[in-house]
């Protein structure tokens, strides 16, 4: 099937086709019409054309299953060892096909629908740009890459492999895959700067969705969750996870992230790869921390309980994209107060879980 919007014949021409053909005719015609165009537009788009036809809605039956009425275009593509320059490769599934046996595509397509969806779902947010953006990613880039990230338009997943990642660990870990979704969130709403605690602070954002979607998707309790992120995808030798919300500096030999701001690594924001973009993946633990210490308190489903306030403050346009760690925890406190109440329980989490990282708080009016 021909998903691509660019097509070679003029819809002109296949609706005079449709009309002048026999009923075979006229069915191919439309289906090669109506598979043209995004799968969300053939319903509210195609009525005057049905109706010239004769045909109803349930007419369109005749389409492939499962086509989506909302929801954006989910495609993944094999780049195939191919770095920057190759990207984003061949397309190898798109939004109605099936799954195609190879781990890395289906598992990079499976994970962007569960993150779209949770998007849509709690938060009604169409996409990671608010407005539907077709969700783009290529598996197998590189050899042996030992990372994952999102360019500005798509995710890349590297195979691992090299000594840092298990083969195949980049797109199992669900929270892998919508922490770099939610980078995109982050561009399309606060668009925080990524560098220092701007750049901490995104990083942040991206665990916290990263281990909500999960929690979701497998229905983990705030109160008993492991808090990881990334776990089982390290070579066992290094460890058991990426990060450790919970604990920071705690998931694998040689986790260097802070659990507080006594303990926070003042790098410079320069090129030099050691630094980190001044501790963008460094200091996100201390908002990590804060995050999962006020979710563990209030226990149950974190992303119906605070996801909403994290939600709220990154992309309700009053986080600057300079914040730091004191106007990020001062914004999460008034929005759980606007939310639940001032003094509630959930706002007197929020105020904790910062207390607990030792970031300074407004004063409480009580
Ligand atoms: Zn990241």
């Amino acid at each position: 099937m021909n998903r691509c919007r660019c097509t070679i014949a003029p819809p002109s021409l296949l609706l005079t086709v449709a009309e002048q053909g026999d009923a075979e005719t006229r069915d191919a015609a439309l289906r090669t019409l109506l598979t043209s165009v995004a799968l969300r537009s053939r319903r509210s788009s195609f009525g005057p054309t049905l109706l010239r036809f004769g045909l109803s809605p349930a007419d369109l039956d005749f389409l492939p299953a499962q086509a989506p009425d909302t929801g954006p275009e989910n495609s993944v593509y094999d780049v195939a060892g191919g770095e920057e320059q190759a990207l984003p490769g061949r397309l190898v599934r798109g939004t109605t096909d099936p799954p195609t046996g190879d781990a890395a595509v289906d598992e990079a397509f499976d994970g962007a629908a569960t993150t779209a969806d949770f998007y849509r779902e709690e938060f009604d947010r169409d996409s990671v740009d608010g407005r539907g953006l077709d969700l783009v990613s290529s598996v197998h880039f590189g050899q042996r890459y030992d990372n994952a990230f999102w360019t500005g338009d798509q995710m890349v997943y590297g195979d691992g492999g090299g000594g840092v990642f298990v083969p195949g660990g980049l797109t199992r870990a669900i929270d892998v895959i919508a922490h770099e979704l939610t980078h995109g969130v982050t561009q399309f709403s606060a668009g925080l700067e990524y560098r220092g605690q701007s750049g901490a602070l995104n990083e942040s954002f991206s665990d916290v969705f990263g281990i909500l979607v999960k929690h979701r998707a497998e229905g983990i309790d705030a109160a008993s969750a492991s808090w990881l992120i990334g776990e089982d995808i390290l070579e066992p030798a290094l460890g058991g996870a990426l990060r450790n919300m919970i604990a920071p500096g705690t998931a694998y030999a040689g986790d260097d992230q802070p659990a507080d701001m006594d303990a926070y690594v003042d790098l410079p924001a320069d090129d030099d790869p050691r630094n980190d973009n001044g501790g963008v993946h460094i200091n996100s633990g201390i908002p990590n921390r804060a995050f999962a210490e006020a979710a563990r308190a209030l226990g149950g489903d974190a992303w119906a309980t605070l996801g909403p306030v994290w939600y709220e403050v990154l992309t309700g346009g009053e986080l600057s994209r300079f914040a730091d760690f004191e106007d990020c925890a001062a914004l999460t406190v008034a929005v759980a107060g606007e939310r639940y109440g001032g003094g509630s329980t959930e706002q007197d989490a929020v105020r904790g879980g910062w207390e607990a990282v030792k970031v300074r708080l407004p004063p409480d009016p009580r």
